[in-house]
């Protein structure tokens, strides 16, 4: 017998075959085991807000959300979905540099827990917004503080950005509580980089953070009722890199939240986590179609590629590094080759592993990318070619879900809308020739 990849006893053969490839398949034992050890190891004060934008599946979310994560959304249809799945509106955030006026609106109408506010702009029309509806917004400020943390992939903090406040420009603004009465200053948001994989940098951030959120609270004259210490947790995916260890995690940073925690009783502490609760989840699967060589190096041509999962082509660097990949319907085999997996589209970067060493790859074998279940579809060219959102399965209690259907044809041309052009053509002929 072959040895093949498992979810939940279910074989990914018979996953391939009834919902078809290419698809993202996620494990919902392990979804929940994500929030699970968060709650189990961290100080018991601090909540886990789920960033929907790095996996935005109903599904997904329902499975977090069931083991006490909360919703932390960037649009009306992460709103919307959030709602849908069932989380209250007192455990959702909504946060993002470019909020529409109809997105604060919904977050009014709906008395989300915070409005994560990211300029003094969106401040001033929250507070028009709130005072046209009569109510009093809930607002978090986001703070882009003047400090950085090295440690992670992509830093945030002492550098001009689009996203929050300025702590400096913070700092010399007298009277912002005074000048907008319809908001409810909560606190403070600070979001500091992504992709963190060293304790120390989480410890290190979290204090700075704290250290910010008094000061910037004893400025403007406002209690602290939320202090939102950002996230960035990352998860290991190149060789070199080591996942993070949570008990180590929780070794440092307890002490630092369990400090400030017993300072401020009253004070949510809340923490975004994205890739962390669900990269290690997702498996990015596709069927082999070809096989071939050129210029003596091996080729399989899968039927999926960097439309779905453009992190594959590298994340944050010019080299290709490769996603852990395996042929998941010969697990047994020995990864004895050097291979190049590629997808459908017309360019060459639609590479997913580059040079990446497998067992003999045939036609119709099912190859995983592991780690994907974060920025996987959401965030590549869905659209590029036209092949469209892949379908996502999730095996949850034993059983699998088809939580997204692909993108048929029809769904995609719907969205396309011919001209009448032949009716103008045909004039134009005619006027033509009667000339
Ligand atoms: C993207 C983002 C997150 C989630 O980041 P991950 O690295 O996926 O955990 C959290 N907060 C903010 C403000 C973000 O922009």
């Amino acid at each position: 017998m072959t040895a093949e990849f498992e979810v939940q006893g279910i074989g990914i053969t018979e996953i391939a075959e009834r919902y078809g490839t290419p698809l993202y398949l996620y494990d919902g034992d392990e979804l929940a085991s994500r929030v699970d050890d968060l709650k189990a190891l961290l100080h018991p004060r601090l909540e886990f807000f789920f960033s929907m934008k790095s996996n935005p599946n109903i599904g997904v979310l329902s499975v977090l959300h069931s083991r006490g994560a909360r919703a932390e959304v960037s649009s009306m249809v992460e709103l919307v979905t959030a709602l849908r799945a069932g989380v209250e509106p007192a455990d959702i955030i909504f946060l993002g540099p470019g909020k529409s006026e109809e997105e604060l609106n919904a977050c009014l109408d709906h008395g989300i827990y915070a409005i994560v506010c990211e300029s003094l702009g969106e401040l001033e029309l929250i507070d028009r917004l709130a005072a046209e509806r009569g109510v009093r917004a809930s607002v978090a400020l986001r703070v882009n503080p003047s400090f950085s943390v090295k440690g992670s992939g992509l830093t945030m903090g002492g550098k001009p950005r689009q996203f929050g406040m300025d702590e400096q420009q913070l700092f010399a603004t007298e009277g912002l509580v005074a000048r907008h009465p319809n908001v409810r200053f909560l606190g403070v948001q600070v979001y500091m980089g992504t992709r963190i994989l060293s304790e120390e940098a989480v410890a290190e951030n979290t204090e700075r953070i704290f250290e910010l959120a008094d000061r910037l609270a004893a400025h403007l004259g406002i209690p602290l009722e939320l202090v939102d210490i950002g996230g960035g947790l990352g998860v290991a995916y190149f060789d070199g890199e080591r996942d993070l260890d949570l008990e180590l995690l929780a070794a440092r940073v307890n002490p630092i939240l369990a400090e400030f925690a017993d300072r401020h009783p009253g004070t949510r502490l809340v923490m975004e986590l994205g890739r962390f609760l669900t990269a290690t989840c997702g498996t990015y699967v596709v069927r082999v179609r070809y096989v071939k060589e050129s210029m003596g190096e091996r080729f399989a041509v899968a039927d999926g590629g960097t439309n779905h999962h453009m992190a594959a082509v590298g994340i944050g660097s010019f080299v290709k590094r490769n996603f852990p990949m395996r042929v998941l319907n010969r697990l047994d085999e020995p990864a004895s080759e050097s291979w190049h997996v590629t997808g459908p589209l017309c360019t060459p970067n639609d590479t997913l592993g580059k040079k990446i060493q497998l067992p003999p790859v045939r036609p119709g074998d099912l190859v995983g990318v592991e780690r994907s279940g974060a920025y996987g579809p959401t965030a590549s060219p869905v659209l590029f070619l036209s092949h469209g959102y892949p379908a996502e399965v999730l095996v949850h209690g034993g059983r699998a879900h088809l939580v997204r259907s692909r993108d048929e044809t029809e769904d995609l041309l719907r969205h396309q809308h011919l001209p009448e052009l032949a009716a103008t053509a045909a004039t134009a002929i005619t006027e033509g020739s009667a000339s």
